[in-house]
């Protein structure tokens, strides 16, 4: 079981990688499952994916981590959810699939900065986010890809 303050830790030390090269302000979160999902259940995208029934329920879902816009942005991992989606993984896959969700939701959050110009250094292109992603950070990108049936992002 991976504990919150090793979450932050691991999260922090990504985000500290990714800052050489793109800054943007966020704040890491750790909640325990009733609050992760108080939260996620007012978010929009959450609603869209729960409304289209792409999951049964919230409670179930593979939902893990959630960005959210503002200043500075919020990266929030539910505990509970991150070590029962990645209990098989080996203790250093499992620390690096929460450095790859972190770079994950990293890049949406660039992605839509760049799309509001706010980020002068980043060249956007039309590639999806992932893809600048797998560029990157290739080894993190391929966790996702073998994991991609166990999580939602
Ligand atoms: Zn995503």
């Amino acid at each position: 079981m991976i504990g919150e303050k090793e979450i932050l830790r691991l999260a922090g030390e990504i985000y500290s990688e990714f800052s050489i090269n793109y800054l943007i302000d966020v704040k890491i979160e750790v909640l325990a499952l009733d609050k992760f999902l108080k939260l996620a259940e007012k978010i929009d995208y959450v609603k869209t994916i729960i409304d289209g029934k792409k999951i049964k329920s919230l409670k179930d879902s593979p939902i893990s981590i959630l960005t959210i816009n503002g200043e500075p942005y919020r990266i929030v991992f539910c505990k509970n959810t991150v070590n029962k989606i990645s209990r098989r993984l080996s203790k250093q896959k499992q620390k690096d699939f929460i450095k790859a969700i972190t770079l994950h939701e990293l890049y949406h959050i660039l992605n839509y900065e760049s799309k509001r110009e706010l980020v002068y250094n980043y060249l956007f292109s039309d590639k999806n986010t992932l893809e600048n992603m797998k560029e990157d950070w290739k080894d993190f990108y391929k966790i996702l890809e073998d994991n991609k049936k166990k999580i939602r992002l």
